[in-house]
């Protein structure tokens, strides 16, 4: 059968916000880049981001900086982020986003002119640089403007649009390749067609989102199947921090067909509130201990806080996303939930119509549209939804370099940078600098490189034989699997998890996998979506069983990871990462690691009380040698 042959410098695997930006920069530095999309061109899920994007500008309030920032994404992932890609996360925010404003994006503006910037929970000051709710659009139509403007550029010097970057859209990678240890392309199919194509390059950009279709209720769409993790495990990478899922609070719960559809941080941020069955803001009954200092604790001080940030504490509805989806969880289980088992989310009392149609206008639109709701006369009712993976490829910091030469990644496919939780607003940041970076980095490594990679025939064939195979079979349904991978993970390896419930999944996952390699589709390849989620299982399953390994090891309870037989955090387990590998290319094995310790300019950017509430003794006495 002919394969299409296609050879680049650079293949960037995603084309969402760290896909674009990571191609962006490796054609900005000369390399000849492909961008490939498994969803039409601009259907990503940045596209749907709503709240914004995380910048210490300081235009709202001048206090902020990036040292602020750092300290609120370190607390947000209960300091089990990767602390370098926080520190560059939070230094390099600011020029992201200016730099997509004078690429064209229209953000809206303060009073003064300059980019406004919005609350969201666990941010000390208005940090979210924004579009209305309809950020994530504009940060991708403003990159893809920018693809077309280097292509209009290429056009001119070279005679060819596509001379040195060109998308490749509807096109599934399912292997990354290889020649000995280092990466030497990809192989994959067109969606449409069913023709196989394969890249011959020596760096790969995985940029490839998340992994929440493995869940019944998520905001995610149907891309997010694990593939970047999945294809990064296979080609002999690691990925950390597996276990930390979060759980959005605010998802909708009715009607069943659009259960799990994303309600934006944004309506809290913008003063909406959160309510019980008996009508009792009931978020001030759970502020943790270690943010007591940092939340208002009666609903005067909190509503006082909207106009007046510095006198007040910020209201309960804004603590980092974990604790919020806890509340609402147990809220439920007491009892004192909404009649569609969710708890109600009320802005329509907060804040006049004209106001809320003009700052959450999708907000509006989609309840009126799925669920005949207008929020600005009545509440909506929402609960938590599988919405992001803090665990992703392990990489440097600096250039986004993964284990395997010559493979590197960025966005939510990579880890580290959220460590246990990630804030609100920053994925679209963190997409910013860490594409960019890896962008920089994958065409670092290509001038390095003494010879090109070859491409391994042997391989080649067996991607081959390994996408043809369900087509071959008069297999199991893909999508009855499918649905019981989805029911056990969001049923055993949920919000809330125990050693019994993550050992059954991992019993169900382990026959699964089983069932995976008979899955068949009936059909051609044309335009065929059961092969497609034939093949998206393979990637499914293995990084569902990363995620139910790692849950099953971490006891102890942090940020994403809720272990209802270990509450609370362990000091056992604060420095430790859990790192998932198929070192022989086949079981699934993960293994502990220590977190490097904190640079000394910035552990000292903590106040010692402060430290003490997540560090250990060992820890602190270091902070104390440090500090003199
Ligand atoms: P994506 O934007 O998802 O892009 C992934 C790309 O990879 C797609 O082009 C896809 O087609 C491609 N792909 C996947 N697998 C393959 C394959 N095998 N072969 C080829 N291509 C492949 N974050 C914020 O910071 N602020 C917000 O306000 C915010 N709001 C959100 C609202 C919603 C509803 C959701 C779901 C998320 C939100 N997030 C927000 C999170 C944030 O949007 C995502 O984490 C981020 O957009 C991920 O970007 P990415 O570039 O890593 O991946």
């Amino acid at each position: 059968m002919e394969i299409e042959r296609h050879e680049y410098d650079v293949v960037v695997i995603g084309a969402g916000g760290a896909g674009l930006r990571a191609a962006i920069e490796a054609r900005q530095q000369g390399k000849r880049t492909a961008i490939v999309c498994k969803s039409l061109f601009g259907k990503a899920h940045t596209v749907m981001a709503e709240g914004g994007a995380a910048a210490a500008m300081g235009n709202v309030n001048s206090d902020d900086n990036w040292m602020v920032h750092f300290r609120d994404t370190m607390r947000g992932g209960k300091f089990l982020n990767n602390w370098r890609m926080a520190e560059l996360h939070a230094k390099e925010a600011p020029d992201r986003v200016w730099e997509l404003e004078a690429w064209g994006a229209l953000f809206d503006r303060t009073k003064d002119g300059k980019i406004s910037q919005r609350n969201f929970g666990g941010h000390e000051y208005p940090r979210l640089a924004h579009v209305g709710d309809r950020t994530g659009l504009e940060l991708i139509r403003t990159l893809q403007q920018r693809v077309v403007a280097l292509q209009q550029e290429d056009f001119e010097t070279h005679g060819d649009h596509e001379a040195y970057i060109k998308v490749f859209a509807e096109c599934t990678v399912t292997r990354l390749l290889k020649d000995g240890d280092r990466i030497s392309g990809a192989f994959g199919y067109w969606r449409e067609t069913g023709n196989f194509l394969l890249f011959d390059a020596p760096a790969v950009v995985l940029a490839t989102g998340g992994i929440g279709k493995s869940y019944v209720v998520t905001s995610n769409s149907w891309e997010y199947t694990g593939d970047g993790h999945a294809l990064a495990l296979l080609a002999g990478a690691n990925l950390i921090n597996m276990e930390f899922i979060q759980f959005h609070p605010t998802g909708m719960v009715w009607p069943p067909s659009v259960r799990g559809i994303l309600v934006t941080e944004s309506v809290r941020g913008d003063g909406g509130v959160l309510r019980n069955s008996e009508g009792k803001r009931f978020m001030f009954d759970y502020i943790p201990e270690v943010f007591k200092d940092k939340y208002a604790t009666t609903e005067e001080e909190g509503d006082r806080w909207y106009n007046d940030q510095a006198n007040n504490r910020r209201p309960p509805e804004l603590l980092p996303r974990d604790e919020v989806a806890r509340a609402i969880n147990s809220e439920v289980k007491a009892g004192r939930g909404s009649p569609q088992g969710g708890v109600f989310l009320d802005v329509s009392t907060r804040l006049p119509a004209e106001e809320i149609k003009k700052r959450l206008p999708s907000m509006h639109h989609q309840f009126k549209e799925l669920a005949d709701v207008d929020i600005t006369a009545e509440p909506m009712q929402v609960g938590p939804t599988c919405h992001y993976i803090m665990g992703g490829v392990e990489v440097d910091a600096d250039t986004g370099a993964a284990a395997v030469p010559g493979l590197f990644a960025a966005g939510e496919v990579s880890g580290g940078m959220h460590g246990s939780n990630r804030l609100g607003g920053n994925s679209l940041s963190d997409l910013l600098v860490f594409g960019r970076r890896a962008g920089a980095g994958a065409a670092a490594y290509v001038d390095g490189l003494k010879a090109r990679p070859k491409i391994d025939q042997e391989l080649v064939d067996a991607a081959h034989e390994e996408a043809l195979a369900p087509l071959q079979r008069d297999g199991e349904n893909p999508y009855e699997v499918h649905h019981e991978l989805q029911r056990t993970m969001n049923e055993l390896v949920g919000i809330i998890r125990k050693a019994e419930e993550v050992s059954e999944a991992m019993e169900v996952v382990e026959k699964l996998k089983e069932r995976v390699r008979q899955v068949g589709a009936a059909g051609s390849r044309i335009y065929n979506p059961g092969w497609h989620l034939a093949i998206d299982l393979r990637n499914m399953v293995l990084v569902s069983e990363c995620v139910a390994r790692a849950a099953l090891l971490r006891e102890e309870s942090r940020g994403g990871h809720t272990r209802d037989d270990f509450p609370g955090m362990n000091p056992d387990w604060r420095r430790k990462l859990l790192v998932c590998s198929t070192a022989d290319g086949g079981d699934v094995q993960v293994v502990e690691k220590i977190q490097p310790s904190m640079r000394d300019d910035l552990i000292t950017l903590f106040d010692r009380d402060e430290l003490k509430k997540y560090l250990t003794d060992e820890e602190m006495a270091e902070f104390d040698g440090i500090a003199k």
